[in-house]
């Protein structure tokens, strides 16, 4: 989908990329099925406001849930159109999906955040969809009232952290990150500290954090921009320290764990890279994410490319932005890949090497 309904003051998308338009199912279906047929193992759908996909197209096939719901009230589509929960569990179910295995999204928004939404996190024995990515990137932008409202946000603090802690109670392992803006007009020491507290409660992996800056043709352009700008840039500098000292603990509670990786290829990270004894070679090193979206590096030196691969990586280090682990495993060119096809198989098997 394309285009957002929400005009945040402060946001010239909407103004750039029009009113929200979304494909169909079908027709995002089809295409997963022809990337998942090439080999890709996971997707991640996209869209200003992915989360109110949707809006605008029938629910021919009358898929179900038909109504969305969620403590603010006002949800995403409407009874009678096609919505996201619909589209994550039509790709988990389709036949031509099975080899897929992680499904992610983004950007959203809080007021789309449906409990339907919420409930395709749950096992899958319970009803949750099977193949979405145990990951949430939800855009907060501050964690004061008076702000969220000025920003014209059309969401509160306190729904926030009720559907985040729901989100947890269902799916405990979730990585979550948010967006956040400092120094909006007439942004107070008190609404600042507000934020700082919010980091505190919702103990986010990540977070990308920003200093205010007037967008032309903005509502809040109009506002004057009356935090000055060391204040600004102060602010921004405590929000992500206290991020970084909250994220150092959170990566370093997964050291022991093994964890499973999609690998996206060699690291520029050189310094896990180690000498073999002969002093001949260097080992390489490989980078790729957890389900939960986290980065580990592991040093593994087979001729043969890792990347595209799904390994299993003991976790032995940690620091604020990634985790360094150990090999233990990686997966055989068709085992649990029933997609790969023959083509893609021979591109994989052109990059081994010596
Ligand atoms: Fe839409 Fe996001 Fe911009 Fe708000 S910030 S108007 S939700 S694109």
């Amino acid at each position: 989908m394309k285009g957002c309904d929400k005009f945040c003051s402060y946001c010239i998308v909407p103004f750039t990329r029009g009113r929200e338009k979304s494909r169909t199912i079908d027709e995002v279906v089809g295409d997963v099925a022809r990337l998942v047929a090439q080999g890709v193992r996971e997707v991640t759908l996209l869209g200003q406001n992915v989360n109110s996909f949707g809006k605008g197209n029938a629910n021919a096939k009358n898929r179900q849930p038909q109504e969305l719901h969620n403590p603010i009230g006002k949800v995403g589509p409407r009874a009678g159109e096609e919505n996201f929960p619909q589209l994550l569990r039509a790709l988990d179910s389709d036949p031509r999906c099975a080899a897929l295995k992680r499904i992610r999204y983004t950007s959203s928004h809080p007021l789309d955040f449906s409990d339907e939404l919420i409930d395709c996190y749950a096992p899958a024995e319970q009803g949750g969809v099977a193949r979405l990515a145990k990951q949430l990137h939800l855009p907060v932008q501050s964690g004061s009232n008076r702000i969220l409202q000025k920003m014209g946000r059309h969401h509160q603090i306190e729904t926030y952290i009720a559907q985040m802690d729901r989100l947890r109670e269902l799916c405990p392992d979730i990585g979550l990150s948010t967006d956040l803006i400092a120094g909006f007009p007439t942004e107070t020491e008190e609404d600042f500290q507000a934020t700082l507290q919010l980091l505190d409660r919702m103990q986010f992996d990540n977070i990308y954090a920003f200093a205010y800056s007037p967008r032309p043709g903005t509502k809040a352009a109009l506002l004057p921009d009356d935090v000055p700008t060391e204040v600004k840039n102060h602010r921004l500098n405590l929000l992500l320290d206290h991020e970084l000292g909250i994220a150092e603990k959170r990566y370093a509670s997964r050291i022991g764990k093994t964890m499973e990786l999609l690998v996206e290829g060699e690291s520029k990270n050189k310094k896990m890279t180690r000498t073999h004894s002969s002093g001949q070679a260097a080992e390489r090193v490989w980078t790729g994410r957890t389900e939960c979206n986290r980065v580990v590096n592991f040093v593994h030196d087979s001729p043969r490319s890792l990347t595209g691969r799904f390994v299993n990586v003991r976790i032995e280090r940690a620091t604020a932005l990634s985790l360094q682990g150990e090999l233990i495993e990686h997966d055989a060119l068709f085992a649990e890949s029933p997609g790969l096809t023959r083509e893609y198989a021979s591109g994989l098997n052109s990059e081994i090497v010596g």
